[in-house]
């Protein structure tokens, strides 16, 4: 008797734990721990993930599973472990930490075909598996499931002979072309060619086509070039020789671009002294945290890249996550510029069916490097050797969904498994991680200067409010408006940064200072002038800009805030000689333009760009000389501790974008707040001094490092009702925690209701705390029942990074 211990699909309290399911006997030889799989659940049938197959149970009453749907498993045993861990420690459902592992194209219900492996003949496959591949090699797996010969499949599978495809439908239409594929090997067409009627040139033409070329032909590639008919084609295919297939066509983003190979560069002294330890750690496969800290163009990718190296030499794969937004052709091109195909590369821009290949490509062990974004972590390799994070200050490394995680946790983690080095590497290290170097838990490893000891740009701060006092009432200072005059008439460019988070423009009225809201969430509406529409960034509610104030009628109401849009305009009144790109959410969102504007840019297209956030990392040309802030302070006044952090990485960052190269670069910073300690070191790119001073406030107020953060936010319909669970949990883990914990609340949430729910919080603050897991999963078990029934909502986030 084999019976499988399945986590079933259901994120529920009660469904958070693995059920025992018999194991019917044409499965047995195949249900595996990591393979996914249909069972019966009550009345439905739903999946699951197999995470053991024993062969005794405790249940008295087993029901046999359904069917497996996958022909190898899809989580390994390390995986299925670090599930495990996942959920334990990020107080998330099982079934949310399997599937957050796996492409999003296994997670939804997408068609599943089984396909010939490419390369792999009809003749290659046992005859009792021939009818089913004959019409052009796709099976559905309902198919196969019906037909009973998955387990034949899964044998074929194993040798490499078969592979499961997932046709994803994708909401943009791909393009579909015919192909010609042969059925038959070379040899057996040959022969083939021999028993044709001497009359039967065209076809004889065509076999010895893909006698030369054993792979899949487009059709109409195939007929052009051997100038043949269709039914010449058709013919040889209903004699099995040749079959006719449909492929998506997919547009990878890095598909027409070159990728120059490039060798190791001969270290720098501080480089080397850099790397000694982390191959040292390689070599010896010990694991250890290392926190790479150096400038921006100190040569911290260079170490990343030899590092890998050395790894791939022993035989074993990396590891390299980089944010989202750095994810560039250039970044890229770093990589595969250095290790070619032996990278694959995870990121948004992909489809669906695309970064399933990638990731294809790695179970496969077709890669040896894997570069991504954030859930590249879950990469499915078997034998990690390092893990690399770029920019590891970067907040999107942690997931605000479940599993709340924290990519860097998850490294380290896989790291210790594997007995391997991680390197954290950044020019503005999280608080958290100096904090732990600085007590030795991870090794610091600095790079003090930049490359050839260019200089870092000068900086020079602009207070706003001296300017207004001036007269100067537009957004661009006398200073930055006299340094662009001056970059057009060199035909230097320059980037101009507008820091937008939280200081999205609004609508309001002039006459009595009534801000339009939405409706069911207590936020302020952005205004899109594209559409003349304004929309809810949480809950997507849209509406038109007013005429007339609702509360006074006034016509006075306008939109404020300066989004990128009206700077592009007033630049246009101001400088109307000079050419701006202008690069934000809404120019950005078709896939590929980020890469097609910064191209346009770094052609010398223009003279200016212009943009949000999006454009502080990554970029590096030449010419750029100049680099303005247009307003540095908006996000220090964010309901958030980490505001002073983040507005000094940001335009430390942002600085870092001038003069990387021959030209000396200048950076103007604009403010109303010049005073501030955040804003005056990055202005110094003073790192120590920031940090000295950080962690000052940080002690004084009880946040981390000094302390940890667990946040419980309650939201519900009724007020009242958020209010008073919101009490009733706060007066529970007063009542479980140890004096030492500062326990804040309930308070009303930054964002106090989305989507007409009210929201309240507990924020706990604490250095140690046994009983804390314990007594939040008692929170989460309690709540978690009532929500079903009531619609009350209750997360748990362990080290928060959004307060809100
Ligand atoms: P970071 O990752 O810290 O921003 P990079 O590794 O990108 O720094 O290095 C900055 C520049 O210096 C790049 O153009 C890189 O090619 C170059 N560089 C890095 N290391 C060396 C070296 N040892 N010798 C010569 N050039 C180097
Ligand atoms: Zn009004
Ligand atoms: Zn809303």
């Amino acid at each position: 008797m084999k019976i499988a211990s399945v986590i079933v699909d259901v994120p529920a309290k009660q469904t958070d734990k693995a059920f025992d399911y018999l194991v019917p006997k044409q499965w047995e030889d195949m249900i595996q721990p990591g393979m996914r799989v249909i069972v019966p659940f009550g009345p439905r049938k739903i999946q699951g993930f197999v995470i053991e197959v024993k062969s005794t149970t405790e249940v008295k009453k087993l029901r046999e599973l359904v069917e497996p749907m996958d022909l190898e498993p899809v989580l390994n045993d390390e995986l299925i472990k670090l599930g495990d861990w996942l959920a334990e420690n990020t107080l998330s459902f099982k079934i949310f930490a399997f599937q957050v592992m796996l492409p999003a194209a296994l997670k939804a219900k997408y068609e599943k075909k089984v396909k010939m492996a490419e390369g792999v003949y009809l003749s290659d496959l046992p005859l009792n598996l021939h009818p089913y591949f004959k019409n052009g090699g796709m099976l559905d797996w309902d198919d196969a499931i019906k037909n009973g010969i998955v387990p034949h499949l899964q044998r074929e599978a194993a040798k490499g002979l078969l592979e499961v495809v997932y046709l994803v439908k994708e909401r943009v239409k791909k393009k579909q072309m015919k192909y010609i594929i042969p059925l038959v090997s070379k040899e057996d067409l040959l022969v083939e060619i021999q028993r044709l009627p001497a009359n039967a040139q065209k076809q004889k033409q065509v076999l010895e086509y893909f006698i030369n070329h054993p792979h899949e032909v487009e059709m109409r590639k195939l007929i052009a070039e051997l100038n043949v008919s269709l039914s010449t084609i058709k013919a040889l295919s209903n004699k099995n020789l040749l079959a006719e297939t449909v492929k998506e066509i997919y547009r990878d983003p890095f598909k027409d671009h070159h990728f120059e190979r490039r060798g190791p560069l001969p270290l720098t002294k501080a480089q080397e002294k850099a790397i000694t330890p982390i191959l040292h750690a390689i070599q010896n496969r010990e694991h250890e945290v290392f926190l790479l800290y150096g400038v921006t163009g100190s040569g911290k990718t260079e170490i990343y890249l030899q590092s890998i190296q050395e790894v791939i030499n022993n035989g074993k794969e990396a590891i390299v996550l980089v944010p989202e937004i750095s994810l560039t052709p250039q970044m890229v091109n770093r990589f595969k510029g250095r290790f070619g195909e032996m990278v694959a590369v995870l990121h948004s821009g992909l489809s669906a069916g695309e970064k399933y290949d990638e990731w294809r490509k790695i179970q496969r062990k077709e890669v040896k490097v894997v570069v991504g974004a954030r859930s590249a972590i879950f990469a499915p390799f078997e034998n990690i050797g390092i893990i690399i994070i770029d920019e590891e200050h970067e907040t999107s490394y942690k997931q605000e969904e479940m599993p709340r995680y924290h990519a860097r946790d998850v490294a380290i983690k896989r790291a210790q498994t594997y007995n391997c080095p991680v390197v954290l590497g950044s020019a503005t290290p999280s608080l958290e991680s100096f904090a732990r170097a600085k007590k030795k838990v991870y090794q610091l490893l600095s790079l003090p200067v930049r490359m050839n000891n260019k200089a870092l740009p000068t900086v020079e701060i602009v207070d706003m409010r001296e300017e207004l006092r001036a007269g100067n009432r537009s957004m661009f200072s006398r200073k930055l408006f006299e340094l662009l005059k001056d970059r057009l008439e060199k035909k230097q460019q320059s980037v101009l940064f507008l820091n937008k988070r939280g200081h999205s423009s609004f609508v309001m009225c002039r006459d009595c200072g009534y801000v339009v809201n939405c409706p069911k969430c207590d936020i302020s509406l952005t205004y899109h002038r594209a559409g003349v529409q304004m929309k809810c960034h949480y809950c997507g509610y849209e509406s038109v800009v007013p005429r007339a104030c609702p509360e006074c009628n006034s016509e006075y109401i306008r939109f404020f805030g300066t989004g990128t849009q009206k700077v592009e305009e007033e630049l246009g009144k101001i400088l109307p000689e000079a050419k701006v790109i202008r690069m934000d959410v809404d120019t950005t969102s078709r896939k590929g333009s980020h890469e097609r504007l910064l191209k346009e840019f770094q052609d010398g297209k223009a003279d200016i760009l212009l943009g949000t956030q999006m454009i502080a990392k990554g970029l590096d040309f030449p010419n750029i000389t100049l680099v303005g802030v247009l307003s540095a302070d908006t996000m220090l006044h964010l309901p958030d501790f980490r505001s002073s952090e983040k507005t000094f990485q940001l335009l430390t960052q942002v600085s870092g974008r001038a003069g990387r190269h021959q030209l000396p670069g200048e950076v103007i910073i604009q403010t109303y707040t010049p005073e501030h300690y955040s804003i005056q070191l990055a202005g110094r790119q003073d790192y120590t001094q920031f940090f000295q001073q950080e962690m000052m406030v940080r002690r004084a107020h009880h946040y981390p490092p000094y302390y940890f953060l667990t946040l419980i936010t309650v939201s519900h319909e009724q007020l009242l009702t958020a209010v008073s669970t919101t009490e009733k949990i706060v007066k529970y883990v007063r009542s479980k925690l140890s004096s030492e914990a500062v326990i804040l609340g309930p308070s009303v949430s930054p964002i106090a209701k989305i989507n007409n729910r009210y929201r309240y919080q507990c924020l706990i603050k604490y250095k140690r705390e046994p009983n804390l897991t314990k007594t939040l999963k008692m929170i989460l078990d309690q709540y978690q029942k009532e929500a079903s029934k009531d619609g009350l909502l209750v997360s748990v986030d362990v080290n928060p990074f959004i307060l809100m």
